[in-house]
């Protein structure tokens, strides 16, 4: 196999965005499908996923910052953005000029939106995630504000704690605050006809058609990570990322000798192991280091010793004849083998969100599909 153009890059999969859109589309019923972009579209590229997204079936978008409402504003995007996150200064005046929509989740933040010409607000209730939004039970004086304010109520919403628990210790929450939203629901639609009402993420969507509502708001399945920590292909979702390097560099290590930083490694038997120039600048956690595998000419490779920066080293065994511009794929599938980013999660102890999100922006973004 050929060896890379670039140091490393991370390949993005048009058709695989194109197809898990699809697949949400069908597991959202009648709902409308926000697609969320937020974070650089969880790593994949916002422009490239919102453009995907809304050929292939969603009506709107989501993010998290002004500043990512405005980069897709200014790629041409022209769909409802709306921004997740809570604004502060001067983000409401520029939610504004880029005509997007906004949560509020307070009575002062009605007046904010009022006062800086946000015409869009959606009304953010916390039914038991306790992070941002209005408790239920104490929400009766942001409904006030927003009822005699200027901006029209484009929205109710709230966000699940447990969606991705199908059976583990809050499996049962989920449902819980289900019913605390459904019942707030039926009081605020009275107040607010237009409303459109949302709440499902992605494992929510799949889970529970009861939790669709008007609208689902989906990030993980869009670039075909499971919701659920499992398998993706059990829900019909193709992973859209890849990490593709080369080995820079093969070298004899013999018996005893160590590889890197601190020593943390030592070899049992002489052996080849061969050097990639990535490292935790570019994402890729120092967590992986001694229990990751890669993949090289179609076999998984253990990651040896520290990962540094800029690098790291694996070994590639006494017998190897691997060569130096040979393709590593750190993420994604060589071959019959394959590392999905939830494998990568249960190494570092995290899960698949976080594996995408973290790949830098020094890594260049290669589309293909
Ligand atoms: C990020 C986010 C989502 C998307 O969640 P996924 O699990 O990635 O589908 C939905 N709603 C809110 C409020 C979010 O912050």
């Amino acid at each position: 196999m050929s060896g890379t153009p670039e140091r490393a890059c991370i390949v993005v999969d048009r058709g695989a965005l194109a197809h898990n859109m699809r697949t949400i589309v069908a597991a959202s019923g009648r709902a409308r499908v926000m697609a969320v972009v937020k974070a650089d579209g969880y790593g994949h590229g916002a422009v490239l996923s919102a453009d995907i997204a809304l050929a292939n079936g969603a009506t709107d978008l989501a993010v998290h910052t002004v500043g990512e409402a405005e980069q897709l504003r200014a790629a041409g995007v022209g769909a409802p953005i709306l921004v997740l996150g809570a604004l502060t200064g001067a983000e409401w005046g520029r939610a504004a000029g880029v005509n997007a929509e906004v949560v509020v989740w307070a009575p002062e933040a009605v007046g904010y939106a009022d006062a800086s010409g946000v015409t869009r607000i959606h009304l953010k209730l916390d039914s038991g995630m306790g992070r941002l939004g209005v408790r239920i039970d104490e929400s009766a004086a942001l409904v006030d504000a927003a009822r005699v304010g200027r901006g029209n109520v484009a929205g109710l919403m709230t966000h699940f704690a447990t969606a991705d628990d199908l059976e583990g210790e809050h499996a049962g929450f989920f449902r819980e605050q289900l019913l605390r939203f459904r019942s707030a629901v039926q009081r605020l639609r009275e107040i607010f006809p237009d409303a459109t009402v949302h709440a499902a993420n992605s494992a929510a969507t799949f889970r529970d058609p009861d939790a669709r509502f008007d609208m689902v708001r989906c990030g993980i399945a869009l670039y075909g990570c499971s919701p659920f920590h499992e398998d993706p292909t059990l829900r019909d979702l193709r992973p859209a990322m890849s990490l593709v390097s080369h080995l820079a560099l093969t070298k004899t290590i013999l018996s005893r000798e160590s590889v890197g930083y601190g020593r943390t490694w030592r070899a049992e038997r002489g052996t080849q192991i061969g050097l990639i120039p990535v490292g935790y600048a570019d994402g890729y956690s120092r967590a992986y280091a001694n229990v990751a595998e890669v993949l090289v000419n179609g076999r998984r490779v253990p990651v040896i010793g520290a990962v540094s920066m800029d690098s790291l080293t694996v070994d590639l065994g006494p017998e190897s004849v691997d060569r130096v511009g040979d393709e590593v794929v750190l993420l994604g599938r060589q071959g019959d083998e394959m590392i999905t980013a939830e494998e990568l999660a249960a190494w570092r102890h995290t899960i698949n969100y976080e594996v995408t999100c973290a790949m830098g922006p020094r890594l260049p973004r290669v589309h293909v599909g």
